[in-house]
């Protein structure tokens, strides 16, 4: 089969939604999620679920079988994922998988801020256990912006610590079209792909476009670091989350996610989603 794992969530339930978009039967598709009735709308659609959670390695031992082409999607609890990572793909391992992708970051090991550490790691682990792997190197969600309009909207103003640094973002949709393209596909067995949006972005132009698009003037504020600490402390982002949301901030400016090697179209087979059309979409909801 085709695994999922993370299946219930954004990213993964797009994968699914591309797999069988691709032509994959659903009987060929099985997903590993932690909760079972979050995936009820999967399995309603022929998909096989396997329950198991990242952080009770006991659980996985029957999440894999031999053959299986899985996608490890990286988990969302920070700090844990490399214990987690880890069991995941000590299952793997044990049941001999005949593929293992795995969602890190832009950059691989090249990446210097502080979030790609665990991507690092995990990657390292995987090129340790022997496994065949695909490295989906993930940019940047535009969602992670568009997805957050509110505030943004209240004050005319996008609030960043990115200075002109550029962003070359990507819808989850577009990383999923490449990850459901590398499950189905030949040729992708011990590669790394650095998937990113076609188009490179400043806060400057995001903030130029939502005035256009909103016939508003929505300003793009570069603040100091400690000032965005404590926008996003106040906004209820525990601080070690905030502070490396704030390293993000520096490693845009950087210019450590606006890398743009193609390699996103050329698996999707198709453009990257203009930021424009998912800002409008946004906008509409
Ligand atoms: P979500 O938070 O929507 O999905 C994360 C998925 O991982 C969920 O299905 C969740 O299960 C599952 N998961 C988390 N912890 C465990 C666990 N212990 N055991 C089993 N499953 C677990 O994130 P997205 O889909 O938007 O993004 C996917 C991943 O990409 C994130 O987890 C994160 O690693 C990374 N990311 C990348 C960003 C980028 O811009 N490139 C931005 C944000 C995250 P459940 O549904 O039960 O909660």
């Amino acid at each position: 089969s085709i695994v999922v794992t993370g299946a219930t969530g954004h990213l993964g339930r797009l994968v699914v939604e591309s797999l069988l978009a691709d032509g994959v039967p659903a009987d060929g598709i099985a997903v590993v999620v932690r909760n079972k009735e979050k995936a009820a709308g999967l399995v309603a659609r022929g998909v096989e679920p396997r329950v198991a959670d990242y952080s009770r390695p006991e659980t996985l031992t029957d999440a894999f079988r031999a053959g299986d082409r899985v996608l490890l999607i990286s988990g969302s609890e920070v700090g844990q994922r490399v214990a987690q990572h880890s069991a995941v793909i000590d299952a793997a391992r044990a049941a001999g998988v005949a593929q293992l992708a795995y969602t890190g970051v832009l950059g691989g090991p090249d990446a210097d801020f502080q979030l790609a550490a665990e991507h690092k790691a995990t990657e390292q682990l995987i090129l340790d256990s022997g496994l065949p792997y695909t490295f989906l190197r993930n940019g940047w969600y535009t969602e992670n912006y568009t997805g957050n309009l509110a505030p943004v909207l209240e004050h005319d103003a996008v609030v960043a610590a990115a200075g002109e640094g550029r962003v070359a973002s990507a819808t989850r949709a577009d990383y999923a079209a490449a990850a459901a393209a590398v499950l189905t596909g030949e040729g992708h067995l011990n590669k790394a792909y650095e998937l990113s949006g076609d188009t490179a972005w400043s806060l400057s132009e995001y903030a130029a476009e939502l005035s256009r698009q909103t016939g508003r003037t929505i300003a793009y504020n570069n603040v100091p670091a400690e000032t965005l600490l404590g926008i996003l402390t106040g906004a209820g982002v525990p601080e070690p989350m905030a502070a490396i949301l704030v390293d993000v901030d520096h490693a845009i400016e950087r210019g450590r996610l606006a890398g743009t090697s193609g390699d996103l179209a050329r698996l999707a087979g198709r453009p990257t989603t203009p930021l424009a059309d998912t800002i409008a979409e946004a906008l509409k909801g």
